[in-house]
C-alpha cells in the first residue's frame, strides 16, 4: 500500500498512460492500473465501438476516470500531444507505461528495411518520445514511475526476429539510463520482460508455428512453451499488470533501472 492509498485502491489518484491498451499485454495492465484507482488514458489503434466498450466497462468497474486517446507512438508529435492532452486534462503523469510494440519475423538477409524502421520506431523510440515528454513534470513533482514493457527478447535472441531483439535490447539500455540520470529524484525507470503472453501479438506466430510443423494451434503451443518456457504455462496479462502496480508503490521506490524477467524460467536457462 502506498501512502494515497484509499478505498483499499493502492494508486487511488494517479494519472497513468498506457500505450498499446487496446489489446493484448496494455488491455491486461490497464484493467489492473485501473483496478488500483489509477485515472487512466487508453491509446492504440482498433474499431472505435471496441474501444468505447472497453473504457466505459472499466470506467464503471472502476469508478475512476478513464480516456481514451488515439495517438501513433512512433510519431513524436503524436505522443507529445498525448502527453500534454493529460496535464491539460488532470495536471500531469504520474505513470508512464511504454507498452505499444509490434513484431515481423524474418531471417535477417530478408528483413525488410521499412521493417526494421517500423520494429526501432514503435517498439523503441516510442519509449524515448513518451518519456522525453513526461519526465519534466514528474520531476517538478519529485514523484514518477516509466515502466517499459520488454521481452525475455530484451536479455536473450531467437532466430528470425532481428528487429525487434534488437528494439527490445535497446529499450533496456534506455531505462538504465533513464534510471541514472534521474537517480536523484522520485522517478524510476524499469523495463519489464515477459516471456511469452497469448495475445493477438502471439497468435499470429503460434498460427504460423503450426502451419509450419503441420499441427493444430494447441499443439503448437504446447511445443513453443516446450522450447522456452520450463513452467510450461503462457504469462498471464494480469500478473503483468500486478507486477506494475507493485512498481509504482513505495516499496519498489529503490528499484530503478532494473529489467525484471516474468518469464516462467526462460532466461533463467
Ligand atoms: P498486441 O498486438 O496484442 O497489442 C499491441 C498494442 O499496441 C495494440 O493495442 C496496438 O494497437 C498497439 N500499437 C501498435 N503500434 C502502435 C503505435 N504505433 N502507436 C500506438 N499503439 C500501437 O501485442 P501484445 O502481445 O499485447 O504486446 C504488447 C507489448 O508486450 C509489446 O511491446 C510486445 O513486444 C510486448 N511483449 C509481448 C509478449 C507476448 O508474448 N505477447 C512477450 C513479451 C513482450
Amino acid at each position: 500500500m502506498t501512502e494515497n492509498s484509499l478505498d483499499g485502491k493502492p494508486l487511488h489518484g494517479k494519472r497513468a498512460i498506457v500505450t498499446g491498451s487496446t489489446s493484448g499485454i496494455g488491455a491486461g495492465i490497464a484493467r489492473v492500473l485501473a483496478e488500483a484507482g489509477c485515472q487512466l488514458t487508453l491509446n492504440g489503434f482498433g474499431e472505435r465501438d471496441l474501444i468505447e466498450e472497453m473504457r466505459d466497462e472499466l470506467a464503471r468497474n472502476s469508478g475512476a476516470e478513464i480516456a481514451y486517446y488515439q495517438a501513433d507512438v512512433s510519431d513524436e508529435i503524436q505522443f507529445s500531444a498525448l502527453v500534454a492532452d493529460m496535464e491539460a486534462r488532470l495536471g500531469g503523469v504520474d505513470i508512464l507505461v511504454n507498452n505499444a510494440g509490434v513484431q515481423h519475423v524474418a531471417p535477417v538477409e530478408d528483413f525488410a528495411s521499412e521493417r526494421w524502421d517500423a520494429m526501432i520506431a514503435v517498439n523503441l523510440t516510442a519509449a524515448f518520445y513518451g518519456i522525453r515528454a513526461a519526465l519534466p513534470g514528474m520531476k517538478r513533482r519529485n514523484w514518477g514511475r516509466i515502466i517499459n514493457i520488454a521481452s525475455a527478447h530484451g536479455l536473450v535472441a531467437s532466430p528470425n526476429k532481428s528487429g525487434y531483439v534488437a528494439a527490445k535490447h535497446g529499450l533496456i539500455g534506455l531505462t538504465k539510463v533513464v534510471a541514472l540520470e534521474n537517480a536523484m529524484t522520485g522517478v524510476t525507470c524499469n523495463a519489464v520482460c515477459p516471456g511469452w503472453v497469448r495475445t493477438p501479438l502471439v497468435e499470429r506466430q503460434l498460427e504460423a508455428r503450426a502451419s509450419r510443423e503441420g499441427v493444430t494451434v494447441d499443439a503448437a503451443a504446447h511445443s513453443l512453451l516446450a522450447e522456452k518456457h520450463p513452467n510450461m504455462a503462457f504469462i498471464e496479462a494480469s500478473d503483468i499488470g500486478a507486477l506494475i502496480v507493485w512498481l509504482c508503490g513505495d516499496a519498489a521506490r529503490s528499484v530503478t533501472g532494473a529489467a525484471l524477467s516474468m518469464d516462467g524460467g526462460w532466461t533463467a536457462q
